[in-house]
């Protein structure tokens, strides 16, 4: 076979396993819905297992759900290289969000054993059970639960939209709610994940591959403005408490601070409630979101400050009354950098076109990375698009990504 040909192959299996893993759950619009603890991902689950299985791996469940397969190493005195991503999806999800770094972690694990046998340190491939909280109201169920992040209590009530307890559907897909205990593995050395960039960064710059540096924090807040409804014909514009018109002036306001002096700070209202929503009475009483992200603590506390300044301010001028309510606080999470720097050098030998960047979605490499050091690669979104039936990445650029997390795995494990 000529190199051109062997390359082929690689391309066209990475793209194979893809198709493979998307037939479970697969929709009729192209998508993919796998619910965690769902009889799709009951069976993803176990077709992964067997196909690990019949590679060579040992495989093994923990007492979530997590998959595992592992590939002894020579040496035992070191800890484990954990590779892999999650294997459940949103309600009509697409086919690479999650599902290709399990795949990709497979594929580059099997073909380092093919050519270069045992590694010295223990490598597992992870099918994470749940990272994106679209059954039941939490999140990164498969990560915490290896961090020892979770307990019994975190899931005790809850249930999902049909009036399923978690623990009923836990234990109907083969993993007793009884014999759950809050566990944290010691024994993993080392996280990598590689995952679907989500955004359009390396699409527009034409680059391979996204070395990511940090997972950006997130603060959110609920802001409640009370001011006075009253007739829209009666009352002058000067003697106006109109609560929307402040909630427009401190989004506009805060835009435009972002943009000028926070370049890579992201400020998004997505909700806003007014009352009594009615076209001729000005708005008494306005709620809405603010959802701000920054890679750095100290520049997502100075924005969220100067933003509660701001509220406060405008409020005062137009005699409102406010409450703001912060709800969600997640701190930003540095990754482990090292390995991208020793990287580049073997990335640039190979033509391959990368930049260090931020992730400003969440991700499990976010629970991993405040327990241990961890490592987070990108490829590119078609048009950025995730979380749809749309989401896009070639064929040839997943097969960059192996590639890259096959380097990656060698400099850790052999
Ligand atoms: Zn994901």
């Amino acid at each position: 076979m000529s190199e051109l040909q062997a390359a082929q192959v690689r391309v066209s299996e990475i793209q194979d396993l893809v198709d493979w893993l998307a037939s479970f759950g697969g929709t009729t619009e192209g998508g993919v819905t796998r619910l965690l603890y769902s009889p799709e991902w009951v069976q993803a689950q176990a077709a992964l297992k067997q196909k690990m299985d019949d590679t060579g791996f040992s495989t093994y469940f923990d007492q979530v759900g997590n998959l595992f397969g592992r590939i002894k190493g020579t040496d035992e005195r070191n800890g484990v290289i954990l590779t892999g991503s999650h294997i459940d999806t949103v309600i009509q999800g697409g086919k690479y969000d999650g599902a290709y770094g399990i795949l990709a972690s497979y594929l580059a694990v099997k073909r380092l054993v093919e050519r270069f046998g045992k590694p010295k340190n223990t490598i597992e491939v992870v099918s994470l059970c749940e990272e994106e909280g679209s059954r039941f109201p939490l999140t990164y169920w498969g990560s915490k639960n290896i961090v020892g992040d979770y307990s019994p209590m975190t899931i005790e009530a809850l249930k999902d939209k049909e009036g399923i307890s978690f623990k009923q559907a836990m234990g109907e897909a083969g993993f007793p709610f009884d014999e759950y205990k809050t566990k944290k593995r010691d024994d993993i050395q080392h996280f990598i994940e590689i995952h679907i960039e989500q955004g359009s960064i390396l699409e527009k710059s034409q680059l391979d591959v996204g070395l990511v540096s940090h997972i950006v924090g997130q603060k959110r807040l609920t802001v409640t403005l009370n001011g006075e409804s009253n007739h829209a014909g009666t009352t002058p514009m000067t003697e106006r408490k109109d609560a929307l018109v402040c909630a427009a002036n401190a989004i506009s306001g805060l835009t435009k601070i972002a943009k000028a002096e926070y370049p890579s700070l992201r400020v998004t209202t997505g909700q806003i409630l007014a009352k009594p929503n009615v076209p001729n009475v000005i708005a008494g009483n306005v709620n809405f979101t603010l959802d701000i992200r920054h890679h750095e603590s100290e520049v997502l506390e100075a924005f969220c400050q100067r933003a509660i300044q701001l509220l406060h301010q405008l409020a005062k001028e137009s005699s409102i009354v406010t409450d703001i309510n912060l709800w969600t606080d997640i701190s930003p999470v540095p990754l482990d950098t090292k390995l991208h720097e020793e990287l580049n050098k073997k990335l640039a030998i190979k033509g391959l076109k990368h930049t260090t960047m931020v992730s400003g979605a969440g991700h499990d490499a976010q629970v991993f990375g405040q327990h241990l050091p961890t490592t987070m690669l990108f490829v590119p979104s078609k048009n950025g698009i995730s979380h749809s039936p749309l989401e896009f990445t070639e064929s040839f650029q997943l097969e960059i990504g192996v590639s890259v997390l096959m380097d990656y795995l060698y400099e850790l494990a052999y």
